[in-house]
């Protein structure tokens, strides 16, 4: 999950690393009131999650409480990388002498942390990068030791920090540590981390990047969410604990296992050619225990999905072998009742596969359809799918 500069500093601030965090506001009449109550020249900032927003605009200096609220009412409404502004930030307009650039992340190809940082700021990191790759340091960062006081010295030698600077730059490169580490982050960079009158250090603005598998360490985290952006049946999903992504299909898919449900996609897509185009309409991960409430929940979902057409429950028993899983389709669609109204296609194999076919020709449920194949099942599917599509 990325966050928003405003969220960013947030986390910044309680990890004692130097930032002004100003007001994030709605309305330009807010902004105006939040300038009024700074009492000096502020900076209106765009609140969207992408770069480049001084480029585009989004960055405007106002020296009076009525040129924040016009600024305001120019940046809120606009477009910034295809991202409609609902939110700017209004802060203390600061003399900047000097920029720089510093960031924390993952370094996937080696398996570990980078520190990427320069004193050459000022313009694009990417310009720097190619312009002048030498003035780029990065910093191989040992995920075991980590940094401490020791590492970030290094750091900040490296990166050749102006002398007067090296104190508060050592200090603060152990607290962005500190928020890459304790909020689980998979990155943290200020651009501009900004040299202002006196010799301050201070970031001026902030991006972070959240890992969702560590999302159930920081129920405090859950603020950040995007509520304009979220999906609302990846919302509901969510709430359910289920593994559910929306996409554009008329196809819904139910299956266990991450692997098993990415297959299950491409074969439907794939089966879907024959039949007008049929696509998959979502990707549902129920994992290993398909008890008949989970099934139920996903069930849920994707019935409410109106796009979707058919279902495809393609599940392989295996830690939860057939029967169970037949008893859970069974007591599902028991749950889901009359909201159930899109044909189903089964798919079952595994462990206990003949009980659990036998099973769902016991229930004799009108709705579903048992096929052995996957790509038997895929093609049903897509079929049931476009010829719905013709009735309606
Ligand atoms: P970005 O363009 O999305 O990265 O947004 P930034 O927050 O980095 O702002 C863009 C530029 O606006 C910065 O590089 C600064 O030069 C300038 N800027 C941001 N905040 C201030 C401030 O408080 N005072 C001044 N003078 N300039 C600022
Ligand atoms: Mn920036």
């Amino acid at each position: 999950m990325d966050l928003m500069e405003y969220q960013a500093k947030e986390l910044f601030a309680k990890h004692g690393v130097p930032v002004t965090l100003g007001k994030t506001v709605e309305t330009a009449a807010e902004a105006r009131a939040a300038a009024e109550e700074i009492g000096r020249a502020v900076v209106v900032k765009a609140q969207v999650k992408a770069g480049g927003r001084g480029k585009a605009g989004g960055v405007k200096l106002a020296k009076t409480p009525e040129e924040a609220e016009e600024h305001a009412s120019t940046i809120l409404g606009m477009e910034i990388k295809g991202l409609t502004v609902n939110r700017v930030l209004v802060v203390p307009a600061e003399s900047i002498e000097d920029e720089y650039y510093f960031s924390f992340l993952l370094d996937r190809s080696n398996r570990s942390y980078l520190c990427i940082a320069s004193v050459e700021g000022g313009v694009e990191i990417e310009e720097v990068a190619k312009t002048n790759p030498d003035a780029v340091k990065k910093i191989a960062i040992n995920a075991l030791t980590g940094v401490d006081e020791a590492k970030a010295i290094a750091i900040v030698d490296e990166a050749e920090f102006p002398a007067e600077l090296r104190d508060q730059a050592i200090s603060l490169v152990q607290q962005l540590w500190k928020v890459f580490v304790e909020e689980d982050a998979t990155l943290v960079e200020v651009n501009p981390l900004a040299r202002l009158a006196g010799d301050k250090l201070e970031a001026l603005d902030g991006k972070v990047s959240l890992d969702e598998n560590a999302e159930f360490r920081h129920p405090d985290h859950a603020v950040f969410e995007d509520k304009d952006a979220a999906d609302p049946l990846e919302a509901k999903a969510k709430a359910k604990g289920l593994n559910y992504v929306k996409l554009d299909g008329s196809v819904g898919i139910i299956g266990n296992g991450a692997g098993l449900v990415m297959s299950t996609l491409d074969v439907v897509a794939y089966a879907g050619e024959k039949h007008g185009g049929q696509k998959p309409a979502n990707f549902l991960d129920i994992g290993g225990g398909a008890s008949a409430e989970v099934m139920a929940n996903g069930l849920d979902v994707i019935l409410n999905d109106d796009q979707v057409r058919s279902v495809f429950v393609n599940v392989f028993g295996g830690i939860t072998s057939c029967d169970a899983v037949a008893n859970g389709i069974v007591g599902a669609l028991k749950i889901v009742g009359d909201e159930a109204t899109k044909p189903l296609v089964v798919r079952l194999d595994g462990n206990n596969v003949e009980e659990g076919r036998r099973i769902l020709d016991e229930a004799n449920h009108p709705l579903v359809t048992l096929v052995d194949t996957m790509d038997g099942a895929a093609d049903k599917a897509a079929e049931l799918a476009a010829a719905s599509n013709k009735g309606a």
